[in-house]
């Protein structure tokens, strides 16, 4: 039987092997994380009909899926930075359910076969043989026929198919946490669903997330190096300098920065618009390794998931490798178009007139 390594157990890789074990084939996960609630997974996800919801469908999960989405928290709310309501959508007027990441990582990881995920194995090095490659980890290594690099952003599979790196779209996200009964201001704020407020050059973003939680990201231009540096920081000194950043903001918008829970730092880095590779056999990518892209599309972990579907499928159709080469090239045009509105939307929302394009956004939206 072929041996098959994915490296990184996210959405991607996770609904990768329960594809193709559902398909006869034995892939193991290689995953850095020691756990699954090793490190905290991020916010919720909205699942867009075509991609992830199919994907979770193929995969036989849907009732899992639907038991665990939140359809009742698809709401857009926009305010200005003087506090002014410009856009209210506090219903699930879209098919697009949102759910937790690691609501949905659990999903994915109760469905796999017990071992398939070895937990805590950081990748370091790939090596291709005269027949497959050889994967090394801290003090051990081992041969594949087939990898799959699911590893994300800073994939350490890419570089054996392109010389492409990731590069700081000079934009961080300060992540927060809230818990519904501490801060029913912020709940209010944020109502069903996603709360964005923008202004010159910076935004702040709620977002309900399942089990009383909202997330929030306080969003700014930096540079890459102040960046970094915020990354070094404790959180309350990050806290300090935001909040003068958003000194003018209204009261109850500068609330977010003041009370949520402090997180994280994120810079965004994205991969160039139209990435592709040439295929090699044996050696492939899927989701944020193959197409990283900013946040400001919503598309990342569907089409990850998409990409998985359709990878599983050309694994198991043939051993023949032309039809995964056919379904990377599919990949790279499909995420070329979904990278191309990221960039355009992380540079609308983040400009002096941001508040108008995003509102423009979300009227062409309702009257599509
Ligand atoms: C702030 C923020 C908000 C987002 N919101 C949305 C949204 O609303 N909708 C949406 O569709 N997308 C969103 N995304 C994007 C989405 O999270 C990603 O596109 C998606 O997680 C990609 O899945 P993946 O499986 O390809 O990679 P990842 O989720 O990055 O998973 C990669 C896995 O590989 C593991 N790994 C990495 N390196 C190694 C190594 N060397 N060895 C072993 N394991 C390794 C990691 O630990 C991780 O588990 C958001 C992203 C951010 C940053």
């Amino acid at each position: 039987m072929e041996r098959i390594a994915i490296v990184g157990g996210g959405p991607g890789g996770l609904m990768l092997a329960r594809l193709l074990q559902r398909h006869g084939k034995c892939p193991v996960v290689l995953e850095r994380d020691q756990h699954a609630q090793e490190r905290p997974q991020g916010g919720s996800l909205d699942m867009h009909g075509q991609t992830g919801q199919r994907a979770m469908e193929w995969a036989g999960l849907r009732e899992a899926f639907t038991a665990a989405a939140r359809p009742e928290d698809q709401g857009d709310r926009l305010y200005n930075a003087k506090g002014m309501l410009l856009f209210d959508r506090n219903e699930p007027a879209d098919d697009r359910p949102e759910i937790d990441r690691s609501v949905l990582r659990q999903i994915l990881l109760n469905s796999l076969t017990p071992g398939t995920v070895r937990w805590g194995q950081r990748i370091t090095r790939i090596a291709r043989e005269k027949s497959g490659f050889m994967v090394y980890g801290h003090g051990w290594s081992e041969q594949f026929d087939v990898v799959i690099g699911a590893d994300g952003a800073w994939s350490c599979v890419r570089p054996l198919l392109s010389d492409a790196v990731p590069f700081y779209e000079g934009v961080t996200l300060v992540e927060l946490g809230f818990d519904v009964n501490r801060h029913p201001r912020i709940s209010q704020l944020t109502g069903n669903g996603k709360m964005l407020a923008v202004g010159d050059n910076r935004a702040l973003i709620t977002q309900k997330n399942g089990y009383g939680h909202i997330r929030g990201y306080a969003g700014i231009r930096l540079t890459e190096s102040l960046a970094r540096e915020w990354g070094s920081w404790p959180g309350e000194s990050v806290r300090q300098t935001l909040q003068d950043a958003f000194a003018e903001w209204a009261p109850e918008l500068r609330n977010v920065i003041e009370t949520g829970d402090f997180i994280g730092v994120r810079p965004l880095y994205a991969l160039p618009v139209r990435h592709s590779w040439k295929s090699q056999r044996g050696l492939t990518l899927l989701g944020d390794a193959a197409h990283l892209m900013s946040p400001f599309s919503g598309e990342g972990v569907n089409l990850a998931l998409a990409d998985a579907v359709e990878l599983a499928e050309a694994l198991t159709a043939t051993h023949d490798w032309s039809l995964v080469s056919q379904h990377e090239r599919t990949l790279c045009a499909r995420a070329a178009v979904a990278a191309e509105g990221a960039a355009q939307g992380l540079k609308s929302v983040f400009s002096s007139t941001g508040v108008e394009h995003v509102l423009e956004h979300y009227r062409t939206r309702v009257h599509a």
